[in-house]
């Protein structure tokens, strides 16, 4: 048993000495109002953060872009030079270091939309999966929970082949893709999941089969991020990025859409990038239904920033406030987020993962807060998060 001083179980407010029994990795009863015993957690004890969605390897690229102008397609160039530089052992290294930072945030669960799968020349290595399976070492070394979305990318651009440091993206086929992933099994703490790169990066027919062989499984895929890809999209197959997406049924199964920033249609759900998105100039995006949180490019590992940034950027778009409640914000760190990588958590309740993090009310940003919920939002910082739990073991 653990004895939350205080707790946020949902809403606005927070609950006061909760007691958290735990079964394994799961929470077997929740009680507030519960005299001390057990462990005792001072501050604020929450669901862990679900990052859904991060490219490790571009954690390479802070404070190497941010200077100068361009655009997304420009950073693209700078992305692909970076992927460039990386093999099994220095990606195991480098995706260890950025999984022990989500670890130190608060983050319990990290979504990586994993492409960089064979030699910079695009030849598979020994095991085809040396690429994928560093980053599950990685996340093991730190502790942190993952579903490995595991990339189809075949095409640089709609009927453009891969070139340069693309080539090491692609599979070739739908098929050799499905068989590679087929040898990655789940674990307690991992989860194979699927990703389809993007309406560029797979035709119509190909996005049909990548769907077909995901089925049970999380589908992830980057939609509408730049205005371009709709007007290219429009262009080629008279549809847009959602419309494409949803005739191959893409969207039948457990599909979450990245970015989503330049769509008019309604989602089963979406994963906002606010960091990522501002830094290269994509637009704000506005969600209409669920939506999760990622970091994206890493080159800010904050998910306070994150979910802060959504109604932030839309009250400069808008010229008005209150598009979101801090409880609703927090429930996209959370629950929405392990809903989109295909886990049983993110809320303190019965039943779900014991994965759970501390806040330190007592720092110099947080001390005095009266409303503690919006205080966590609009206020906190990376450095207040205190112990952190993964499947009821403390990995911090
Ligand atoms: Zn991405």
């Amino acid at each position: 048993v653990i004895w939350c001083e205080r707790a946020w179980l949902g809403g606005p407010d927070l609950a006061d000495a909760v007691a958290i029994e735990l079964d394994g990795d799961r929470i077997a009863s929740v009680r507030p109002g519960a005299e001390p015993a057990g462990e005792r957690l001072a501050g604020v004890t929450l669901p862990g953060f679900a990052n859904a969605h991060s490219h490790a390897f571009q954690r390479l690229l802070r404070g190497r872009t941010q200077r100068g102008r361009g655009s997304f397609w420009t950073w693209r160039e700078a992305m692909y030079a970076a992927a460039a530089t990386l093999d099994p052992d220095g990606y195991r290294e480098l995706a260890t270091a950025v999984f022990a930072e989500m670890v130190a945030a608060g983050i319990t669960l990290v979504g990586e939309f994993h492409y960089v799968h064979h030699d910079p020349d695009g030849k598979p290595y020994a095991d085809p999966n040396a690429m994928g399976r560093a980053v599950i070492e990685a996340a093991a070394s730190a502790g942190v929970r993952l579903t490995l979305l595991d990339t189809c990318y075949l095409h640089g651009g709609i009927g453009t082949e891969l070139a340069g440091a693309q080539r090491r993206f692609g599979d070739g086929s739908v098929e050799t893709w499905a068989l590679r992933v087929a040898a990655l099994d789940d674990g307690p703490r991992l989860r194979i999941g699927a990703a389809a790169h993007s309406v560029r990066a797979l035709a119509p027919d190909e996005l049909a089969a990548v769907a077909e062989a995901a089925r049970g499984r999380p589908l992830h895929a980057h939609v509408s991020e730049q205005p371009r890809e709709n007007e290219e999209c429009l262009a080629a197959y008279g549809r847009t990025p959602v419309q494409v997406l949803a005739d191959a049924g893409c969207l039948d199964g457990d599909f979450t859409a990245i970015h989503a920033t330049h769509t008019t249609e309604s989602l089963p759900r979406v994963c906002l990038c606010p960091t990522t998105e501002r830094d290269l100039a994509d637009g704000v995006g506005r969600p209409a239904g669920p939506f999760a949180l990622g970091s994206d490019s890493n080159a800010v590992i904050d998910p306070f920033e994150e979910a802060r940034a959504v109604e932030l950027d839309q009250r400069l778009v808008t010229g008005e406030r209150g598009h979101h409640e801090p409880e609703d914000l927090l429930a996209a760190l959370t629950a929405t987020g392990y809903a989109a990588l295909g886990w049983d958590g993110g809320a303190l309740r019965a039943g779900a993962l014991a994965d759970l993090v501390t806040v330190d009310l007592g720092s110099v940003r947080l001390r005095d807060a009266e409303d503690v919920v919006g205080s966590l939002v609009y206020a906190a910082h990376p450095a207040d998060v205190g112990r952190v739990m993964v499947g009821g073991e403390w990995i911090r």
